[in-house]
């Protein structure tokens, strides 16, 4: 079933959407947020998973024979979570979970979850599962406004996601860091569920949101002349960016002395165009509809990133991303060439190389435990380190049951400050040090 569908008027859900909630997976908890708000926007009462506790791990074990990867067991305990509450109606609400026919388990989640709801009496819950292979342009058609509302949603998540990393380990009072983002996402949110009747005016809105956001964080009290190692985070995009099943990884790091640059959301997007464009390509239609299409989602893709991105040049300055999704595949493939590998570990690979680079002093790969992806990185890493001057790239693989964290953060600290004496590319800045505004 599409997530949206054109009527004559304007694009709405379908019959079966209609009066029921939709609930998301907290994917990033701002990113899921703002898709939200942005669903909110075309019609769809939409809304993310309730936090992730101790009872999503047991009602997610109690469906899994412990072959699944981790993020299926959280996701599927939170929707389960969420049919246990006396509240809810079995009869009013759907869930998102998004597929794809790769070289890993992901394609089976959503046959899994519809399999555990039949058993349990809920086989008519509807699961919307947008795929990966046509860059989830089963969303909606791709030149349709949700396609770029959710685009800028997606493309704002990451901005401000990646202020928070930026501040938060500097703010001089604990926790002010975390209220601004808050606040912020709460800000945009509101801007994003609003129907705009042309995009020129949900851009000026946003603009506006984003630069009240910019406002906040350089109105923060930081410490101005700390020098941080800086961290490169990649791995498995669940893992990577839910905070509850990577148990904070990204704070432990902050709190053991470090900044970190995480891999962001719209990344993948990238790279699941890019990979459309591909195969269109292998098929021999080139000049398609589907082609011509994707071109041009993709050109306003770039020009929309690019407008809300400028906004922040000073903020991010040496923490700027790739240009093309091309640099980081270009790097990753003397060692997964492109031909004969795809998913997530050649993106990983490829980041890594771009972090070792621009000069960061560590890159920390975050993976669900027996992730097809994280393993064959973790084989491959050992090379990338040694033709990048030793970088230290750490794999942490989590399952639910890690004891020795702090640990294992302190001792890859360790390697991290050593190798950041020696290394060959120059540190970018490190205590923020744009202008107050
Ligand atoms: S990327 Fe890893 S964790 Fe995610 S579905 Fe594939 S194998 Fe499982």
């Amino acid at each position: 079933m599409p997530l949206l569908q054109q009527s004559p008027h304007r694009l709405e859900p379908p019959t079966a959407l209609v009066g029921k909630k939709l609930w998301l997976p907290r994917l990033q908890m701002g990113s899921s947020r703002l898709f939200a708000a942005a669903l909110r926007s075309v019609g769809v009462d939409a809304d993310i998973f309730p936090e992730s506790d101790e009872r999503t791990l047991e009602l997610g074990a109690r469906h899994c024979c412990g072959d699944e990867c981790y993020p299926l067991k959280i996701t599927l305990g939170d929707c389960l979570k969420i049919l246990e509450q006396p509240n809810t109606d079995p009869a009013k609400i759907a869930f998102l979970m998004a597929t794809g026919h790769g070289p890993c388990r992901f394609g089976q989640y959503a046959p899994h979850f519809k399999s555990v709801f039949r058993s349990l009496g809920y086989a008519d819950i509807p699961i919307i599962s947008p795929s990966f292979e046509n860059g989830y342009t089963d969303c909606a058609d791709s030149s349709s406004q949700f396609v770029r509302t959710a685009w800028r949603a997606i493309v704002s998540a990451d901005i401000l996601l990646k202020l928070l990393h930026r501040t938060r380990p500097y703010e001089l009072v604990p926790g002010a860091a975390d209220a601004l983002y808050n606040e912020s996402l709460e800000d945009l949110s509101r801007i994003l569920e609003v129907h705009y009747r042309t995009f020129a005016q949900q851009g000026k809105a946003l603009h506006e949101g984003l630069t009240r956001a910019r406002s906040r964080f350089r109105s923060l009290a930081l410490e101005t002349h700390a020098r941080r190692p800086l961290i490169g985070v990649v791995g498995e995009i669940f893992c990577r960016l839910n905070t509850f099943s990577n148990e904070e990884l990204v704070r432990r790091l902050e709190a053991a002395g470090a900044e970190v640059w995480l891999n962001d959301v719209s990344e993948w997007v990238w790279y699941s165009n890019h990979q459309q464009l591909r195969q269109i390509a292998r098929e021999g239609r080139r000049f398609s509809v589907p082609a011509i299409s994707a071109r041009i989602r993709n050109l306003f893709q770039r020009r929309d990133e690019h407008a809300l991105l400028s906004l922040f040049r000073e903020d991010f300055q040496g923490r700027e991303e790739p240009q093309e999704i091309r640099e980081v595949l270009s790097n990753a493939e003397p060692y997964l060439p492109q031909e004969g590998s795809s998913g997530e570990m050649v993106v990983n690979v490829g980041k890594a190389i771009y972090f070792a680079r621009k000069g960061l002093d560590g890159v920390v790969d975050i993976s669900p435990f027996t992730c097809m992806n994280g393993i064959i990185c973790e084989a491959i890493y050992p090379r990338v380190s040694r033709d990048h001057g030793g970088i230290p790239i750490r794999n942490f693989y989590f399952d639910g049951t890690q004891s020795e964290l702090e640990r294992d953060v302190g001792i890859f600290l360790e390697l991290v400050r050593n190798y950041s004496r020696f290394k060959a590319w120059p540190s970018p800045p490190h205590s923020p040090s744009y202008t107050r505004s």
